[in-house]
């Protein structure tokens, strides 16, 4: 089983690559930001305190993330390994995957960092704009869909994140990065941190972090070499 996980601050591309990531390992991604915002578009609960936090620009508490993310990894699709983006995103979070692992015998086989400084980031946030049906990312001027509004992927309609606002994307980048860093160590104590240039293009991004897979031992499933 391979868990791969994709580390970088808000707006590096980790949702960019998520996906055409997935299609190469053929492994399904889980996204604990697309979770949560499903949740608040349908108004469940989850949704309701969750937005409080997003809106804010800070991390949803670990004990709800956590509970989340292990329910999901429990489903049956994600027996064959999973692609995490976006968790973890603290030391508690990172130890609790550990945890959870180990009692079926795995570990996370790579923690790939898509390193992207900060100025970058802000440029990459203010111009995203996501589709309503799975949040596949396009950016207005570095990456933009073919047909103005539209997604190329499931035809569905763009729209930008409510915490994409230039003060929100600033308040992410404040509170967000610790934590990040905290991660970044606690996979390097473990052995399985690695990390790429971000500031390239998509194609290149997404071949760097195959070679870096490989590197830890992770390989496309035959067939699905791109
Ligand atoms: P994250 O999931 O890490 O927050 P995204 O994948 O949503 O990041 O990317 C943030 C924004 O930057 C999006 O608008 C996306 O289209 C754009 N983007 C992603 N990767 C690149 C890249 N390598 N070069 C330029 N723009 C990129
Ligand atoms: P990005 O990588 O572009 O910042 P995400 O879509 O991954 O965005 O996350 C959006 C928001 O959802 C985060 O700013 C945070 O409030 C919340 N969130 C997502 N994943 C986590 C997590 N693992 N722990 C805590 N909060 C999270």
């Amino acid at each position: 089983m391979n868990v791969v996980v994709l580390l970088g601050a808000p707006g590096a591309g980790k949702g960019t690559q998520a996906p055409l990531l997935a299609a190469r390992l053929g492994i399904p991604v889980v996204a604990t930001g697309d979770i949560f915002r499903a949740a608040v578009r349908d108004g469940t609960p989850l949704g309701m305190e969750a937005r409080r936090y997003m809106d804010a620009g800070q991390l949803v508490p670990d004990e709800i993330t956590v509970k989340l993310l292990l329910d999901r990894l429990a489903r049956p699709d994600a027996a064959a390994g999973v692609i995490l983006d976006g968790f973890p995103r603290t030391g508690v979070q990172a130890q609790a995957l550990d945890k959870a692992l180990a009692e079926r015998g795995q570990a996370v086989s790579a923690a790939v960092l898509v390193d992207v400084p900060a100025d970058e980031l802000e440029r990459r946030m203010s111009g995203r704009w996501i589709c309503r049906a799975s949040g596949h990312p396009y950016h207005e001027t570095f990456s933009p869909p073919k047909s103005a509004g539209v997604c190329d992927l499931d035809g569905s309609d763009l729209y930008q994140r409510a915490d994409d606002r230039p003060e929100t994307i600033r308040a992410r980048l404040d509170q967000q990065l610790g934590a990040l860093t905290e991660v970044i160590d606690h996979y390097r104590a473990s052995g399985v941190i690695a990390s790429v240039d971000g500031l390239q293009g998509i194609d290149a991004v997404g071949a760097a972090i195959d070679v870096a897979l490989s590197e830890h031992g992770v390989a496309p499933l035959a067939g699905q070499v791109s």
